[in-house]
This record gives structure tokens, C-alpha cells and sequence, in this order.
């Protein structure tokens, strides 16, 4: 098998397991209780408190865990949502590219008396800070933008965005989840209030994740019960999971730069090979992208077959997002790029990741050719 889909998730690495393990047969005291198997574990947690700030350039205190990129994405826009309807504000922006976690949340606090802005990003998938700009209002609380798009890679302006924000007293929030120890980040050079991660994305467990929470912004709880994490979110934590995304992003951090070239020559050939086949369009190509993935359009194709196709050789690739995966209707990636539908029918997501060869690509490569080719042939 080889595996294509590190955007959906990615295998546990080394790192995480070893810790994870470790957790599991020592650390199974509460961080709550008082005795001694409580402090274990309550310092066990704060390690990776502070592991994993000093991976993101914010303090320990402000980090807050959460069960995955979905609920950290969720708590910020709440937390947005409480500090603006306190100072009288109640106007969010967005990009029309977001994940779910963000947009179905945006849904919701529409229901609520709040109003959203959705920006289309440029052609280029891109997000400018002018227009930006433009939409700010005197009663935006929050502009929401993601760091790196989950279909096609690219990388968005946040540190421009979040300086024009800050001059008008607007919060930030990113949806950092596919950007997260793949690119560097600095909490404190993005300039952002709220970002969201998740471990699963950088070779943590599923179930994992972290909302950095600017100091001085109460984050909101969305679970109501215990004071844990200083009462931002009530539940025993779940040390082993937490401990292992700790594990991975101090592993990813260390290795970053190596990781991120290997990668960026990997998908180079990749992209290369595939310039090949004609009607294929790579999108976003000449914007700053996270290095492992490829969205691209195969004109001509669908791609719930070819994904089959590929599958059936042992390649695993994504027909766009996994949640949209299964959807026939285009991704809000691909229709907020104006994509036409006839060719946003054969989106297919290639994502790389460390564990990939050059050996991988050339036969993805060959897998990927010989199937456009015979499906555009038995295309009616
Ligand atoms: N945000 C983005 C950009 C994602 O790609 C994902 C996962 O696909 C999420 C949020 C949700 O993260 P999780 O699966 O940890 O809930």
C-alpha cells in the first residue's frame, strides 16, 4: 500500500507511540487527584504543556487541550463569539474556504444574531489582506482565516491579515490544523488571538488537539462540568493522547526543516510527472504551499472513480476533504475557486508525507496516468 492521504490523517510516528506507551503504563493517575499518582500525571501534562508551547511560540498558559482540531476550531469562534457580543460586536469575516469545523460553526452563530462575511479567495487560492480590509466593519469581532487550506496547500497571509486586524481592535482566529508541523509557527509572529491544531495532522493520535488562546481572552468552555484545563474545558484529559501530540510536534519541530524539503522535492516530482498528462489542473500551484499536497482537477474524469482505481492498486488518495469525501457535490474549496463543476468533478487530493519515496511517486505517478487514460477512453 502506499499511502497519499497524510491531509486526511497520518500514521502515528515513532515518538508518539514510545510516549503514548510509556503514558499508558505509568501515568494512568487522574492530574486531578491529590496523591502521588495524580502529581505524576498532572506533571506528566504540564511537560507537554510546555513542550508543545515552546513548539508554537506561546506560553503554557496559553494552550489549552481539546479533543481535535474540530473542537478547538469550535471553542475559538465561541470564545470570538462571547468576547464580541460583550463589546457589542457581532460581524465575523471568513474566507468560503474553510473547513467545516469553521464554517458549519460560522452557521451557527449565524442562527444567533451574528452575521458573517464569506471572502471568495483570488483564482490562486489565495485570501488577500485587502480584501480583508474592505469587509472590516465597526462591529466585527473576528476575522477567521486558515493558515494553510486542506484541499490544495496554500499557505495564507495570517501575520498581514492579523496586523490590519489588530489596528482596528479585531480578533484572529486560524485554523492552523493542516499547517501545524509542516510549516513553522510562531504563535507570537502570526499575531493571531486563537489557533487551532490538531495531533492527528502531524503524526499524533486521533483525538487530540490544542486551542492557543492570546493572553488576556477568556477562551469560552463548550463543556460544561470539572474546572479542568482552568475551567476552558470540563473532563479528565486524556494524558496518553495528549502526551503523544506533544511527542509528535516536538519531533516534527526538531526535524522540520529536513521533513519539509524532502517533501517539497517529493511533490516537485510528483507535480512535474503529472504536467505530463494533459487536462490537468494543479491548484494553487504558484501560491506559498504547504509542502505534501496537491489538489488538482483531471479534466474529463471523475474522481470517486479514479480514487476506486487507484485505491484498487493500493494507492490511498483523497477525492478532496475526507468529511466531503462520499458528498457528490463540489467541495466549498473548489466552488469558493469558481472551479466549473464539469472539472470539479475530477478533484483528487494527493497528500505526501515524510514516510513517501521517490519510489512512491513514480508509481502513483504510473497508476495515476494509466487510469486518466482509460477512463477518459471509456468515457460515453
Ligand atoms: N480544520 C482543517 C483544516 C482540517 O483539515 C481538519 C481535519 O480534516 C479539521 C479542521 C478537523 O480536525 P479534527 O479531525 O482533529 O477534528
Amino acid at each position: 500500500m502506499i499511502y497519499a492521504d497524510h491531509a486526511a490523517t497520518t500514521p502515528l510516528c515513532p515518538a508518539a507511540l514510545a510516549a503514548m506507551t510509556d503514558c499508558l503504563r505509568t501515568y494512568y493517575g487522574n492530574p486531578s487527584s491529590a496523591h502521588r499518582a495524580g502529581a505524576d500525571a498532572a506533571r506528566a501534562l504540564l511537560r507537554a504543556r510546555e513542550d508543545m508551547a515552546r513548539a508554537l511560540g506561546c506560553t503554557a498558559r496559553e494552550l489549552f487541550f481539546t479533543a481535535g482540531g474540530t473542537e478547538a476550531d469550535n471553542q475559538a469562534l465561541a470564545t470570538a463569539a462571547a468576547w464580541g457580543a460583550a463589546h457589542g460586536r457581532r460581524h465575523f469575516i471568513t474566507s468560503a474556504f474553510e473547513h467545516p469545523a469553521v464554517s458549519r460553526m460560522l452557521d451557527t452563530l449565524e442562527t444567533q444574531g451574528f452575521c458573517v462575511t464569506r471572502l471568495s479567495p483570488a483564482p490562486d487560492g489565495m485570501l488577500y489582506p485587502d480584501q480583508v480590509e474592505a469587509a472590516l466593519r465597526d462591529d466585527t469581532c473576528c476575522v477567521s482565516v486558515m493558515l494553510a487550506n486542506n484541499e490544495i496547500g496554500t499557505i495564507q497571509p495570517l501575520a498581514a491579515i492579523s496586523a490590519l486586524c489588530r489596528a482596528r481592535g479585531v480578533l484572529v482566529h486560524t485554523d492552523a490544523v493542516q499547517a501545524v508541523g509542516h510549516i513553522p509557527i510562531d504563535f507570537v509572529a502570526l499575531g493571531v488571538d486563537l489557533l487551532a491544531l490538531s495531533a492527528h495532522k502531524f503524526g499524533g493520535p486521533k483525538g487530540a488537539g490544542a486551542l492557543c488562546v492570546r493572553r488576556g481572552l477568556a477562551p469560552v468552555s463548550l463543556l460544561h462540568g470539572g474546572g479542568q484545563e482552568r475551567g476552558a474545558r470540563a473532563g479528565t484529559e486524556n494524558l496518553p493522547a495528549i502526551v503523544g501530540m506533544a511527542a509528535a510536534l516536538t519531533d516534527a519541530a526538531a526535524r522540520l526543516s529536513a521533513t519539509h524539503d524532502a517533501v517539497a522535492a517529493l511533490r516537485a516530482a510528483f507535480e512535474d510527472g503529472l504536467s505530463a498528462l494533459s487536462g490537468v489542473h494543479v491548484l494553487g500551484a504558484s501560491s506559498p504551499r504547504v509542502p505534501g499536497i496537491t489538489g488538482c482537477c483531471f479534466a474529463g474524469v471523475e474522481s470517486e472513480t479514479l480514487l476506486l482505481v487507484l485505491d484498487a492498486d493500493g494507492i490511498c488518495v483523497s477525492a478532496g476533504s475526507a468529511c466531503a469525501s462520499g458528498a457528490l457535490e463540489a467541495s466549498p474549496t473548489l466552488r469558493a475557486l469558481g472551479v466549473p463543476d464539469p472539472l470539479a468533478r475530477g478533484f483528487l487530493r494527493f497528500s505526501l508525507g515524510a514516510d513517501n519515496t521517490p519510489a512512491d511517486v513514480e508509481t502513483i505517478l504510473a497508476s495515476t496516468r494509466a487510469a486518466v487514460a482509460r477512463l477518459r477512453k471509456d468515457k460515453p
